[in-house]
């Protein structure tokens, strides 16, 4: 944890005000972590959206389709499963959680996975593991945790699926915000490894990360595991970015 006491109390409180909305605060009686405002803020991704990467795409689409950033690239995964955009209550979870030391939003953000986790694409054939994106261990100590292994050991629990820590992240990349998509492909490239002793041969994956932006880092998570034999490969995401 990057910051004991924070958290302690930040459980603490969350055990002696359970019933209060975790994005505003105000008390409410659902027994649901997010009041109905809080959770308006952040709506469900409507179709049409990609199948692959789940964009949403304005306008009228019948049927399936890929966007043009999933078209033109070979994709290592089969399918991101990420049904609602970062924006409004979600975006401030996500951000509190990650950098604030609100570790209990682990919470309430593995709902939001657990949702996703009921999609067709996730639905269609059985999850062998939950394997989180990894942190670079530099990265790691900064922050005390890495987002994606804690979401994964809850909804671990919630979805009755185990994790497998079998991805490591050997090349300490700098923060990829700035870059573009051509940008983040190359700044990623070799940068994750599957990690000794690790046997995915014939299983069926799926990535579990915080947030999808471009795909770039689920995509070469994912080439790392189809090369280790992995049977196949999808990813879910809290949301997109
Ligand atoms: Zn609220
Ligand atoms: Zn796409």
């Amino acid at each position: 944890m990057a910051n004991p006491i924070r958290t302690l109390l930040n459980t603490l409180l969350e055990l002696f005000y359970p019933s209060n909305c975790v994005g505003c605060g105000q008390p409410q009686d659902s027994g649901t972590f997010l009041c109905e405002l809080c959770k308006a803020t952040a709506p469900r991704i409507q179709p049409p959206f990609c199948r692959c990467c789940s964009r949403p795409f304005e306008g009228a689409i019948d049927g399936e389709f890929s966007c043009p950033n999933c078209e033109d690239r070979a994709l290592a995964f089969d399918c991101v499963v990420s049904i609602y955009q970062a924006k409004g209550v979600l975006r401030d979870l996500i951000h509190r959680f990650k950098y604030g030391g609100h570790f209990h939003l682990r919470r309430v953000l593995t709902e939001y996975l657990l949702e996703a986790m009921q999609d067709s694409r996730l639905q269609a054939t059985p999850v062998d593991c939950l394997v989180p994106v990894p942190l670079h261990p530099t990265r790691l100590r900064e922050r005390g945790f890495n987002q994606a292994g804690a979401l994964a050991e809850v909804l671990s629990k919630r979805a009755r699926v185990p994790v497998l820590h079998c991805i490591e992240r050997r090349l300490y990349t700098n923060t990829q915000t700035r870059f573009d998509r051509m940008e983040r492909m190359l700044n990623l490239r070799n940068a994750f490894a599957l990690r000794e002793n690790s046997n995915v041969r014939g299983r069926h994956l799926v990535l579990l990360d915080d947030v999808i932006t471009t795909g770039s880092t689920l995509h070469e998570c994912a080439l790392v595991l189809r090369a280790a034999g992995a049977e196949s490969v999808r990813a879910v995401t809290v949301a997109r970015g």
